[in-house]
Formats: structure tokens, sequence, C-alpha cells
């Protein structure tokens, strides 16, 4: 099987207005390589400008969660059907940050993924170890355990995404060593192909944690790295287009 078409998405989490816009389309007109996809996800109020202003680009636009159900009586929530009408074609989903702040469990994590399925959009699935699940040696047990709560059998052989974001690496400049992230990944792709077969050699597995310029290439380049899931550095052009310059092409 080919190896998935590395994806290097932005994840804006709570920041950008309108203005923001202009480094969403400085990164549009940069997009023009075929060999890696790229994708911002700002948040739900930006969604549909973003969407419209960088229709036929290669530049693809995701939400940043959504809900389970399609509609209903959910204050503040946006559905995955919303989020697709908006132009999302992508959804990141069990980012630690919703997990740790709102309680989202593996269960609702995989009720989200088939949301989102329904709705036609690509989940991004983040898991990722604490800082204190790595210090007690069950990093691997925790992640592993979150790719089988958190993916949903009907995901075998549709298009998704993995995201390893190790939770004590998100905003804080700290990253794992590169053995420690390529253990992490083999560990993901094994947990896939025992639960899809050989359709679980298709989904990109993402790093993500203080993804930067200046480490992104060695990252980009180890093996079962099929891209980045970045943060703070996706807020600007210049810093995400430097990380997208050190990706090996597919
Ligand atoms: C994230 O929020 O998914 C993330 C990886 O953040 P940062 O790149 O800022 O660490």
């Amino acid at each position: 099987m080919t190896p998935p078409t590395p994806l290097i998405a932005g994840n804006w989490k709570m920041n950008g207005t309108g203005q923001a816009l202009v480094e969403a389309r400085a990164i549009a007109a940069a997009a023009t390589d075929a060999g890696v996809r790229l994708a911002l996800c700002p948040p739900a109020t930006l969604l549909e400008r973003m969407s419209r202003e960088v229709a036929g680009t290669k530049l693809e636009v995701g939400g940043q969660d959504c809900h389970a159900e399609a509609s209903g009586a959910f204050t503040g929530d946006v559905s995955a059907e919303m989020l697709a009408e908006a132009g999302a074609q992508l959804v990141i989903l069990g980012h630690s940050e919703r997990r740790a702040g709102y309680g989202e469990t593996d269960a609702a994590v995989a009720a989200k993924a088939s949301a989102a399925l329904r709705a036609g959009l690509e989940p991004i699935i983040c898991v990722g170890e604490t800082r204190a699940e790595r210090e007690e040696g069950r990093a691997l047990a925790v992640v592993t355990g979150q790719i089988r709560g958190s993916l949903p059998a009907e995901l075998a052989g549709k298009a998704f995404t993995v995201a390893y974001e190790p939770v004590w690496a998100i905003g804080t400049g700290l990253t794992p060593t590169l053995e420690d992230i390529t253990e992490v990944h083999h560990a993901i792709r094994a947990t896939l192909m025992d639960m899809f077969g050989e359709a679980g050699a298709a989904p990109a597995i993402l790093y993500g944690g203080s993804v930067k310029p200046g480490n992104a290439a060695e990252i980009l380049a180890l093996p079962e790295v099929g891209g980045a899931l970045v943060g703070g550095a996706s807020l600007k052009a210049a810093d995400f287009l430097a990380i997208v310059a050190g990706a090996p092409k597919a």
C-alpha cells in the first residue's frame, strides 16, 4: 500500500478574528505542492469566511470539535453537519484540551468520529499521554488504549487521520526525543493494523506538540510520522510555511 500523503494541519484554537484571514490567504497562496496536504482549523466563527477565501486552492479547512448529534438542544455546540455546511473538510477530535478541560472520554470521541463520517468530514483523532503517565512508563499503554477506545469500527476503509500529541508537549516548547516519537508512532500503526487489518496502513499519523520551524524537519523525517498538527506556530503564515518546507514530499 502506498504511504499516506503527509498532512500538515494548523490548529488555531480560540485565536483569530477576521484580520487573521490574511495568514490563511498567504498559506493558501503557497499551497501548490501536491506532495503535502495542508489544512487550517480556525475557530468556528471563521470557518465559513476562511473556506470561501481559500476556495479553489489546495488549503483544506477544518473544525476543532463537533457534537455527536446532528442538531438539538445543545447550547453552544456545533454539529459535524454544520461544520461541513460552513466549508469544513476535516475536524479535529479528542484534542487533549477538550479531553482534560471538558471531560471528553474515549467513547465521546468515538461518537464524534462517527458523526464526522456521517457528515462527510475526515476526523483527525488526537491521542497522547500526560507527563505523569510517561514518567510512570505508561505512555504506550495509554496511547494505544485511547486509539482502541476513540476510533469507532466504522472508520475501517474511511479517510481519517490520527495525531499523537503528548499532553506535556503542547504549547510548552518541550518535545519527546525522536526515539520516543518513533516508538509511539510504531505502536499506533500496529494498533491500527490490529483493529482495521490492511486498511490500518492507510491513515497518516501526525505528530503534534511544540512543532516549530526549528524542529519540524527532523520530526517529519521520522518513520511513521505522516505530518504534523501545529498549534501556536500555525498562527503566522511564515512559521507555518517554514514547517511545511521541512516536510518530506510523498
Ligand atoms: C495543538 O494544540 O494541537 C498543538 C500541537 O499545539 P502547539 O503546537 O502550540 O504545541
